[in-house]
């Protein structure tokens, strides 16, 4: 076990802080509709708690969050005790646990059952209840077992009935008995930014999602304040089946409609398992476009008589799940921090992650850019960190669950010498970045190698990560000009370090070597500017290489230009300038470029530049802090994103697809943070650029 896992070795403890943990975030969720963390991050910790209770049965208490229903209930309301309790549901999280439940349950039930399977809206729980056709008491879920009387309130929602519709009665048990009927009230997401846009206007904090909204609305004291919330219902539920001449949920949504009540549309009663998994998948897909938020789908077991014969457990239904969506953000533990030294020297903390999975893939690392950043964030090794990764954005470390931090949790500093070669590290002035600056160091040659072999430089296939590092073990290349001195001898008795079956050593191979040396032979003809963009020049990134390439003939004339020369070119600042020149007269550097002209490589004008294909039309990026690994401005990095078809905003909103976020990023960020709207780093930025693809997965 490492260092850091017997931090926790005691899981009493874990488990105590984690149910205070759980417990205080409730608390702001439920009673002050303020949550601290994202909910995806609250399950996480819920999940992690009830895996520690599985485990060691010896830790139960009836009392841990994992036995109850969630909530709260306020004292400016009466209180009103549920005559059927109200239940949570239990969570499938992504589409192996969804399958699995119902192979459980069909194993149970001996056969396969329909399945109602509907949206999960994502609102606050409500429970009406009508008599002889009148809406008499509308209440929260509260705690389960008691709620808030919210009559006063639910009345002011224009689609709530307050009479059923005639008819209605017909197919109830007892015409004079009360029915009670569930549902969820919600505000749509437009109403949400109005309101929310309102009491920024005013100075005010707003809420922090429709969901925290709807419950901020609904426990109003004055119900002339939720009368102007804009608040809707979908109604989906009733406290007793046993109150209906029904076969089931189905017919129970019907009746509902029928009744006059709003039933949200999405509803679909499947008769295989493939159905659900295809209604999972369709809703996953138009969740972004419904006018409200959701966070899942329930699939409920269609049957009223086999769902009383299941019955409940302490805190939901075992008729019904709820298949949330793969999450965003996931919580976990951060083992180490790490540092990768880049071909600029530039040497970068990584996250070191217990793996983890987070929307739909494995996260085990992820950068921390710079010790600045490290500390900002509060992040030591031994936390419990927040990690976010949204669609195919990389993976982020938000921050850490700080009353979860181990006693033991030290604090992170820089490392004084380069992990790579042992050098002192420097920082220079006005930069976050710590750099080797040791011309030898290895982890840089590796970089630069691979660099140079990469799609955007010289798109060298074969020479990737593992090949590059092969060869430098073997000593066969030091440098990019080295790569073609070599001989198909070289790269197809290279030893790969891996054995086979039969213990063999495995070898590179001749039908691979015999491409990688056609792939060199093509890449002496890739032109000037990638060229300029290969030889990995600090902060030349691929659109100032090619502006470099588009001023100059050729090699030689750049070599022959001054500081000032440079810095006349459009698109290349003092700092650049100083950076190519400085390069330029580096003698190790004029040796390699003297020896790369002597292979053969061209390195003059390029061909007129052809436009690149527009890859990211229909996609709107927000740029905002300073580009620093890169050097580019923002209106730079603005034309090259147009240069492949984006469209480039000054402000950020729902339509944006991503905001770059560079050093010292600003509100931008926040707004994009605030509205789900996914974050690229600078890398994730250049290698959009690089490749010319849209954000593609880790
Ligand atoms: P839940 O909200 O995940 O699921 C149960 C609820 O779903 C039901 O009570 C019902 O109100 C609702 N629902 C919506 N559509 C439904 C449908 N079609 N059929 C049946 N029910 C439907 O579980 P929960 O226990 O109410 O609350 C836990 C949720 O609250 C989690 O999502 C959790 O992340 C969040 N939470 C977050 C924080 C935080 O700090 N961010 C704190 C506490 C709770």
């Amino acid at each position: 076990m490492s260092e850091q896992l017997s931090l926790f070795e005691d899981p009493g403890e874990r488990i105590e802080a984690l149910r205070r943990e759980i417990e205080h975030n409730s608390y702001l969720y439920y009673a002050k509709d303020a949550p601290a963390i994202s909910d995806a991050a609250f399950d996480s910790l819920m999940r992690e708690l009830r895996e520690l209770e599985a485990a060691h049965p010896e830790f139960y208490d009836a009392n841990s969050p994992t036995q109850r229903v969630g909530g709260y209930v306020g004292e400016q309301f009466s209180p009103v005790v549920h005559a059927e309790r109200m239940y949570s549901i239990d969570d499938a999280m992504g589409i192996e646990e969804l399958e699995a439940w119902i192979d459980r349950l069909q194993e149970t039930l001996g056969r396969f059952v329909p399945l109602c399977c509907e949206l999960k809206i994502d609102g606050s729980g409500i429970a009406l209840t009508y008599e002889n056709g009148r809406l008499m008491r509308a209440s929260t879920r509260g705690d389960g077992v008691t709620g808030e009387d919210i009559t006063a309130n639910i009345r002011t929602i224009k689609d709530v009935p307050l009479r059923l519709r005639v008819g209605a009665d017909a197919l109830l048990a007892d015409p004079e008995a009360a029915i009670e009927l569930r549902g969820e009230a919600y505000m749509p997401k437009d109403s949400f930014d109005k309101l929310n846009a309102a009491a920024a206007a005013n100075g005010k904090d707003g809420f922090a999602n429709p969901r925290n909204a709807a419950a901020g609305s609904l426990r109003q004291k004055d119900a002339k304040v939720t009368a102007h919330r804009d608040l809707s219902t979908f109604i989906y539920a009733t406290a007793s089946n046993a109150s209906f001449r029904l076969e089931g949920q189905w017919e129970l949504l019907e009746w509902m409609r029928e009744a006059g009540f709003h039933v949200n549309p999405d509803v679909r009663l499947c008769e295989t398992r493939e159905a659900v998994l295809e209604f999972c998948d369709e809703v996953a897909r138009k969740r972004a476009v419904l006018p409200y938020d959701i966070d899942g789908v329930v699939v409920k077991v269609n049957e009223f008589a086999i769902q009383d014969a299941m019955g409940f457990t302490a805190r939901a239904p075992r008729w019904a799940i709820a298949y949330k969506f793969p999450p965003e953000e996931k919580t976990t533990l951060l083992r180490e921090i790490t540092v990768q030294v880049g071909r600029t020297g530039a040497l970068t903390p990584v996250a070191e992650l217990e793996p983890v999975r987070v929307a739909g893939s494995t996260v085990s690392r992820a950068t921390l850019h710079n010790e600045d950043e490290v500390h900002r964030k509060d992040v030591r090794v031994g936390d419990t960190v927040i990690v976010r990764k949204a669609g195919d954005v990389i993976p982020e470390v938000l921050g850490p669950v700080l009353s979860l931090r181990p006693a033991g949790a030290r604090e992170w500093r820089m490392p004084s010498e380069c992990p790579s070669c042992g050098s002192p590290v420097v920082r220079e002035e006005g930069e976050a970045v710590f750099r080797c600056v040791s011309i030898d160091c290895p982890a840089q040659a590796h970089e630069r190698l691979v660099h140079w072999a990469s799609r955007a430089a010289m798109d060298i296939e074969g020479l990737g990560d593992e090949v590059v590092g092969r060869l430098l073990d073997a000593e066969r290349v030091v440098d990019v000009a080295d790569y073609y001195n070599l001989s198909e001898y070289d790269l197809a008795g290279l030893d790969m370090g891996r054995v086979n079956k039969e213990g063999e050593a495995i070898h590179l191979g001749s039908v691979v070597a015999a491409k990688i040396l056609a792939e060199l032979e093509a890449s002496k003809e890739r032109g000037f500017a990638r060229v300029v963009f290969g030889l990995g020049i600090r902060h030349v990134g691929k659109t100032t290489a090619e502006a470099i390439a588009g001023a100059f003939p050729g090699i030689e004339e750049l070599r022959r230009a001054s500081e000032e020369d440079l810095a006349a070119v459009e698109g290349v600042g003092g700092i650049i300038a100083k950076s190519v020149y400085r390069f330029l007269r580096t003698p190790q550097n004029e040796q390699v470029i003297d020896r790369l002209l002597a292979a053969g490589v061209k390195m003059e004008i390029e061909q007129s530049a052809e436009q690149r294909p527009q890859t990211l039309s229909g996609l709107t990026f927000v740029l905002t802090g300073s580009l620093v690994q890169s050097g580019m401005t923002r209106t730079q990095a603005g034309d090259a994103l147009k240069a492949l078809g984006a469209k480039v905003s000054g402000s950020v909103s729902r339509k944006t697809s991503y905001v770059v976020a560079g050093e010292a990023a600003g509100s931008k960020y926040d707004k994009a943070v605030q509205l789900g709207v996914p974050v690229l780093d600078e890398s994730a930025f250049l290698r959009i650029l690089e490749s010319g693809e849209p954000p593609a997965g880790e």
